[in-house]
């Protein structure tokens, strides 16, 4: 038996030793050409900077500083490939937005091919200088620091598009952007084939008019780069042509003049993954080792565990944790399981939230008493690592999918009034706890009523789509975002102070009063105001509310289209009611 263990340790063991050879190899090999791609980014900058700025140039530029960052970053490169981002991100904006350059314009991207330059001396140059002789040995020596196996290249929401003639799309990408994709440009296949063996976009959009007419016709085909998701654009809806374009790997097919908000919306039904959220365990167990040994294996399963040995200090890690499922011990110091779960089901917030028991107790008649003191489910010590794993994780799920349902809001899967009403009271509590800041908007769309009379109830729906896509790409991952009213939305913003709240939902505004909305062949542009307020200053959640919306009121009859931040208050707002500003 152990020799069998030993072989396979051992065949792991070369299989690693293998790919990390092979690893050493291409990150020489990378390095050995990183010379002359420096050099040709160099020559590509000083035609750019000597004021030839045209779009070919300019692409062709973006293109290398996007290999650069996305490989260089493979082979641990980090600075490296960070300031070439950094200034790829710049020349792309520069791009989408149509703006006469200025000398300013020009001095920032100086400086951001300085940085990259100077990343490249420090990273690369420099410690090259100093290697040994022997290639082999020179890159083992820093081998330590990098990954054992290559990254996948995949840059974040970076979209290409293939098209014989740009102007036929230019809409396309202009709208794109707004929607936080960036768009590299392709019109000939060679280049586009070569970009997509360098880098792994996001999504492919595609004329077919520049499809090869015969495709292979095998019912084992399997279209190269399929795995990416594609979007075909056609002149024609025949069969022919579809069929065309689903052997080439197509996963959806537009037809010119087609309609730019319903091509984004695939765009993101196809690439936007509902991350799912790691399971919240909370373990209530007064043995310490045992406590431990639970946390180590449901973390090991990806879960995000919190373990407490005091039954008396549940409350907390409750409120601030937020658990999923709890897994509670029966028999503790000072009080049992059951009378914790009893407390804990007392409180409306936790009602919903699973409790399971772990007890050495097998009787069933005291099994069942415990699930009558609110217990979901009852595990019997010892307990397999497998058997803990599934019983917590089929319970989280199903609670999860129940809870779904009653927090979301159906039309635009943001949070529902309720919910996020919840939400905004823990924050604000939490901030106090922490001494932190959190910001509370409102958002309202303007004349709303409008849209809807003039081009139906289902246009105005997809608005409501549109802005709710944009808030969820546009803010960060732990901005709580709510759907507040038929047409209101509401947004907190842990951590955040007022001031950079406006200035990121002013940027949203902008972003949304550019979005073209359909109807029809009608087009249009929906705005909306808004109101902030933000604790400290506002002490509560309700009070936060009456003053984010009083200032969305004023933002209103500003003449909309604007962002009013509450006036901050030193002290509770119960002090400056009789004052002049109410
Ligand atoms: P204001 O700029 O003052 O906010 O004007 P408004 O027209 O947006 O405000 P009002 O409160 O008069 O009208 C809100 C409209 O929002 C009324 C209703 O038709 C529309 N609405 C509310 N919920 C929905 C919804 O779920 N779908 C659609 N399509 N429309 C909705
Ligand atoms: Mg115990
Ligand atoms: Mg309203
Ligand atoms: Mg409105």
């Amino acid at each position: 038996m152990s020799n069998d263990n030993d072989h396979v340790a051992l065949q792991h063991h070369q299989k690693m030793e293998h790919l990390r050879a092979q690893f050493r190899q291409l990150r020489h090999r990378y390095l050995q050409q990183l010379p002359e791609t420096m050099e040709s980014i160099g020559l590509l900058w000083a035609l750019i900077s000597e004021q030839q700025w045209s779009r070919e140039t300019v692409q062709t530029l973006i293109y290398k500083l996007h290999s650069l960052s996305g490989t260089g970053a493979t082979f641990g490169l980090t600075t490296l490939s960070q300031s070439a981002r950094a200034f790829e991100v710049y020349l792309q904006a520069m791009l989408e937005r149509y703006i006469t350059l200025t000398d300013q314009h020009f001095q920032e991207m100086e400086g951001l091919y300085a940085n990259l330059h100077h990343a490249y001396v420090v990273e690369v140059d420099i410690p090259s200088l100093s290697l040994p002789a022997d290639p082999s040995e020179s890159v083992e020596l820093d081998t330590d620091e990098q990954p054992e196996i290559p990254a996948i290249t995949s840059q974040h929401r970076l979209i290409f598009l293939l098209v014989q003639n740009q102007t036929t799309v230019r809409d396309l990408i202009a709208q794109i952007g707004y929607f936080g994709y960036t768009v590299q440009v392709f019109s000939d296949t060679t280049s586009f084939n070569y970009a997509l063996s360098q880098v792994t976009p996001t999504a492919i959009i595609r004329d077919t008019a520049l499809l090869t007419d015969e495709l292979p016709m095998l019912e084992t085909h399997v279209a190269p780069f399929s795995h990416i998701p594609t979007i075909f654009l056609a002149q024609q809806g025949d069969f022919q042509s579809r069929l065309k374009a689903v052997r080439a790997g197509g996963h959806a097919y537009f037809i010119f003049p087609f309609d730019v908000s319903a091509v984004i919306d695939k765009l993101d039904e196809l690439t936007i993954r509902r991350e799912m959220e790691p399971h919240r365990i909370l373990i209530v167990e007064d043995e310490k080792t045992l406590a431990e040994y639970y946390l180590e294996v449901l973390r090991r399963a990806g879960m995000k565990v919190v373990a407490i040995t005091d039954p008396f200090s549940v409350m907390r890690p409750l409120f601030e944790f937020n658990p999923d499922l709890i897994l509670m011990d029966v028999f503790m110091p000072g009080c049992t399981g059951l009378e914790v779960a009893t407390i804990i089901r007392q409180q409306e917030a936790f009602v919903g939230v699973p409790i399971v028991f772990l007890s050495a107790e097998t009787r069933r008649e005291k099994q069942l008493i415990a699930m009558h003191y609110g217990g979901d489910d009852f595990l019997t010590k010892p307990i397999t690592q497998e058997h803990l794993i599934s019983a917590i994780t089929s319970r989280v799920q199903r609670s999860r999918a129940m809870r779904a349902s009653m927090v979301r809001d159906g039309l635009t899967g943001l949070l529902n009034h309720t919910t996020i009403k919840e939400h905004l009271d823990r924050e604000v509590k939490l901030s106090r706890r922490r001494l932190a800041q959190v910001t509370l908007a409102l958002i309202d769309l303007d004349h709303f009523k409008r849209v809807n009379d003039t081009y139906g109830h289902y246009t105005g729906d997809r608005v409501l789509k549109s802005l709710s896509r944009l808030l969820q790409q546009r803010l960060r991952r732990t901005d709580i975002i709510g759907r507040y009213g038929g047409e209101e939305f509401a947004v907190i913003m842990p951590d955040t102070s007022t001031d950079y709240a406006v200035r990121v939902l002013n940027q949203i505004r902008e972003g949304f009063a550019n979005i073209r909305q359909y109807a029809d062949g009608n087009e249009f542009a929906v705005t909306f105001s808004c109101g902030i307020a933000g604790y400290p200053g506002y002490e509560s959640a309700p009070q936060l509310v009456r003053a984010a919306d009083r200032a969305l009121y004023l933002a209103k009859h500003q003449g909309r289209n604007r962002i009013v931040v509450a006036p901050s208050v030193d002290r509770p707002l119960g002090l400056q009611v009789n004052q002049s500003r109410v």
